[in-house]
């Protein structure tokens, strides 16, 4: 199918007709509508779906694994072919697609061979089809995917992008007749904005074991609904939440993903790293009052506090050539008439390199501090989650690179569940497409159509490679 024509289907899910954006929080029903579309169009390409615990899901194209030896598409009469990858569900197709019942080990062109596969170019340990031991492995297979949850009220390209180009590429490849000598796989992982519990990356942190399920299914929404409480709404056991089975066959990782500053002019761009970044709480305590008979000089007003924090903020960002962000907000008793009593307020930072953006926190929370003092406050600041430096395997990004005859190489602020996947261990790339304005996480948010092709073009290339 086109990738036109997936694009009209899917970015219809759930656009607000007021404002042209999309709210897809985990688990709410857009980011639901989006996912049954995204396992229904797995279903008709006949790719195994599989879901982790936490609602994570790869589908895969595996012909040289399958044991039906059937090449191409050919049309499911149902709508999800799904197993498990938690255990116990008794079907005991829980296992990678075809590495039951050692189909692998009769396959003529790996039988017997310890060389790794082309699945994983910076570093055989992860693609080998067969232990040290001679025991066939698990069959890991070259990913790629992204989200389809969004920020709230965010822009089509971030995430969907991703998805649509890997069907698109997937289909591409098919009706050329190629035949990966490795799976393919094509993912859609939950929660990735953390919009909804305000923890970016939910669904691959969780998979790669880096939050815990206990403090993932503890996360609360705005409305107070526990995420553990959104998972049984939603027919998902909360007891299959934790490290997914899923990353142990993922030999390489590549998302696309629409570019979100104005840093790329080609259509196609390969990232080199990205960004440490952090969020951080502060919390500013004063004194409510009243509004109109307590004196200027009376008041203990952390909205002052929190005014200056975020003016230093903005100017301490600049001179560290970073970004500080205060996007998010929340006033008690939050009335008109009334001197608040506290003020919390959500600091989203960012730089190059680690030093700075320690650095950078560090004199916004010296500057706060300092104000809380003339002000009669106080001020706490919690770290919420701190990720550091991704840089990503330089192997794989320069084969990628040279793939697509000298594609630019680019670093980005955004934070991606390819990062967490990198820092897990998974050899992980990212491509970019062209961003003409820079705007992202907003209606506004756009890429060419021309860009978005060449981006399917550029992502079908990369996986033949790396699956040939
Ligand atoms: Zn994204």
């Amino acid at each position: 199918m086109s990738f036109e024509s997936l694009w009209a289907v899917q970015s219809a899910i759930g656009r607000d007709p007021d404002t042209g954006g999309y709210t897809r929080g985990g688990w709410t029903p857009t980011e639901r509508e989006a996912t049954h579309w995204f396992r229904a169009e797995c279903a008709t390409r006949d790719l195994t779906l599989e879901s982790d615990g936490l609602g994570n899901l790869i589908a895969w194209w595996d012909p040289a694994g399958d044991p039906r030896g059937k090449p191409a598409l050919r049309p499911a009469p149902r709508a999800g072919n799904v197993a498990s990858g938690t255990a116990g569900n008794g079907s005991g197709s829980a296992g990678p697609p075809g590495a039951s019942g050692g189909v692998a080990g009769h396959r003529p062109d790996v039988a017997g061979s310890a060389e790794p596969s082309s699945g994983s170019p910076d570093g055989g340990s992860r693609s080998a089809l067969y232990l040290p031991g001679g025991e066939p492995a698990a069959r890991r297979g070259v990913v790629t995917g992204s989200h389809l949850d969004s920020v709230i009220d965010g822009g089509a390209f971030d995430g969907p992008l991703g998805v649509v180009s890997a069907l698109a590429a997937v289909d591409r490849l098919r009706a050329e007749g190629f035949v990966p000598r490795v799976p393919i796989g094509v993912g859609a992982f939950v929660e990735e904005e953390g919009s909804r519990f305000g923890m970016p990356c939910l669904g691959s942190r969780v998979a790669a074991g880096v939050l815990p399920a206990e403090k993932a299914l503890a996360l609360t929404d705005r409305q107070g609904v526990s995420l553990r409480r959104a998972l049984e709404d939603d027919g998902t056991d909360p007891a299959g939440v934790g490290p997914s089975p899923l990353l142990a066959k993922m030999g390489t990782f590549v998302e696309l993903h629409v570019e979100q500053g104005r840093g790329l002019t080609a259509p196609v761009g390969v990232a080199s790293s990205i960004w440490p970044h952090g969020r951080y709480r502060f919390t500013f305590t004063g004194e409510a009052n009243h509004a109109g008979t307590t004196l200027m000089e009376d008041r203990h007003d952390p909205m002052l506090t929190y005014a200056m924090t975020a003016l230093a903020a903005n100017k301490q960002a600049r001179l560290a050539g970073a970004r500080a962000t205060f996007g998010r907000l929340s006033v008690e008793p939050n009335g008109t008439n009334a001197v608040p009593s506290t003020v919390t307020a959500w600091l989203d930072a960012r730089a190059a390199d680690t030093a700075t953006l320690e650095s950078l926190l560090a004199a916004i929370t010296r500057q706060a501090v300092e104000r809380a003092e003339r002000d009669g406050t106080t001020v706490v600041v919690t770290p919420e989650s701190v990720s550091p430096i991704v840089d990503f395997p330089a192997g794989l990004r320069d084969r990628i690179v040279g793939v697509l005859d000298g594609a630019p190489v680019l670093p980005t602020g955004a934070g991606h569940d390819a990062g967490v996947f990198s820092a897990a261990g998974v050899p992980t790339a990212m491509l970019f497409v062209r961003n003409p304005t820079g705007i992202s996480h907003s209606p506004a948010e756009f890429a060419e159509e021309d860009d978005c092709l060449a981006g399917v073009e550029a992502l079908a290339a990369v996986l033949k490679d790396l699956a040939k």
